[in-house]
């Protein structure tokens, strides 16, 4: 194919760069000024000079940073969808793989706007293109379009769950409460009891995400916490039959894609964290903290493909292990961070872009020493 390949083994493609058949591209996005911050007079504080680079200016210098790509405030869901190379991702779904989507960054950056689109326009009856669409129904929409391609018969089904403070909520059957990962030989870890819905049309796919996204919202209420603190992830299985033309043997694949939607990456002052708050700073610091750890050591060039897998420690987070046959062996990932560009969210931006780039693995100059 004539696309650019985010992922495949070298190509034409700019955005393609080192190593071919790398398994977790970064890309990071830097949403438009808010009308609130625009009126306050804040100051932009990131740029975007190519498709690969932001440039953070603050006072005490400036520092550029590299990433698989870049997407400004001005690139619109449909560019975001083309140039972090969803379609791939999709594709190795499709083919029998795992995928994973993440959106990184701190509460108010742009996550559930990248994952989902507006919200609002969820719950709309009938289903047409939106320029505000996210990932998901986007992906939907590829994946509808690619399945009637296919040869094969495709079964899709779906699952929505959240972590909480390291605990499981299903977030399409919100009354079964706290549920447990288990772990066996044939599935690995897996959510006991989660319920999975199949899904036979676009607009099924469409009412998972819009059901979950409700029930995270109503069951934060409920619970008295603050759903920007909890981590859902949106799954989605595709599971392909092909009948064999000389004994009628049926070849099952079993693909999936999950859309993580993660936890606001902003840390809270120690001295205002004690008790219950200090509990969950610390698991949605644990997560997003093994997270990194994890992907920072699939993604190292001194780790190729043959890594250990012992060594990477899935097991130090729910996240992890729910994500760990999404993450290792012949799987990719790809982690979109999000970010402000307002002077206001300088600590928290400058943050995003170290986690960014420790999980790329990548060294970045900087252009003149920060403080
Ligand atoms: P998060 O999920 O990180 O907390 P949201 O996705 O809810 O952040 O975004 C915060 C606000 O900014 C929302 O009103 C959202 O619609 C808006 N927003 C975020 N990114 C963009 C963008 N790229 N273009 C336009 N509006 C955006």
């Amino acid at each position: 194919s004539q696309m650019n390949s985010f992922y495949g083994q070298g190509g034409d493609s700019n955005i393609m760069q080192g190593a071919g058949g790398e398994r977790v591209r970064v890309a990071m996005r830097v949403r438009p000024m808010m009308p609130h911050e625009l009126n306050r007079g804040d100051e932009n504080i990131i740029t975007a000079p190519d498709n690969q680079h932001v440039l953070l200016s603050l006072k005490s210098g400036s520092k550029s940073f590299r990433f698989n790509a870049v997407l400004d405030d001005k690139a619109r869901q449909a560019d975001v969808f083309q140039q972090c190379g969803v379609h791939e991702l999709i594709n190795s779904a499709l083919e029998g793989y795992s995928a994973t989507i993440f959106a990184y960054g701190q509460t108010g950056s742009g996550k559930t706007y990248t994952m989902s689109g507006v919200e609002d326009k969820l719950g709309r009856e009938g289903w047409t293109s939106d320029d505000n669409d996210g990932l998901f129904p986007r992906s939907v929409r590829h994946m509808w379009e690619s399945m009637t391609m296919k040869p094969e018969q495709f079964y899709v089904k779906a699952s929505f769950l959240e972590i909480y403070n390291e605990q499981l909520r299903d977030l399409l059957n919100p009354s079964s409460g706290i549920l447990h990962c288990r772990w066996n030989v044939k599935n690995g870890f897996f959510v006991e009891d989660l319920m999975v819905v199949e899904c036979t049309s676009q607009q099924d796919l469409i009412a998972v995400l819009h059901e979950g996204m409700k029930n995270r919202k109503s069951g934060s209420h409920e619970l008295n916490k603050d759903s920007s603190r909890s981590h859902s992830i949106l799954t989605v299985y595709l599971i392909s039959e092909t009948v064999s033309q000389e004994d009628g043997h049926i070849f099952k694949k079993y693909g999936k894609i999950s859309f993580v939607d993660l936890a606001g990456s902003e840390r809270l002052k120690e001295s205002k964290s004690q008790g219950e708050m200090a509990k969950e700073t610390g698991s949605i610091n644990k997560s997003l903290f093994t997270l990194g750890k994890v992907i920072s050591m699939l993604s190292s060039e001194k780790n190729p493909n043959n890594i250990n897998q012992k060594y990477i420690p899935y097991r130090d987070s729910k996240l992890t292990m729910l994500l760990m046959d999404s993450l290792g062996g012949s799987s990719k990932a790809l982690m979109i961070a999000c970010v402000s560009p307002s002077h206001m969210w300088a600590e928290e931006t400058i943050s995003t872009l170290n986690y960014a780039t420790r999980t790329m693995n990548i060294k970045n100059k900087p252009i003149i020493q920060m403080d």
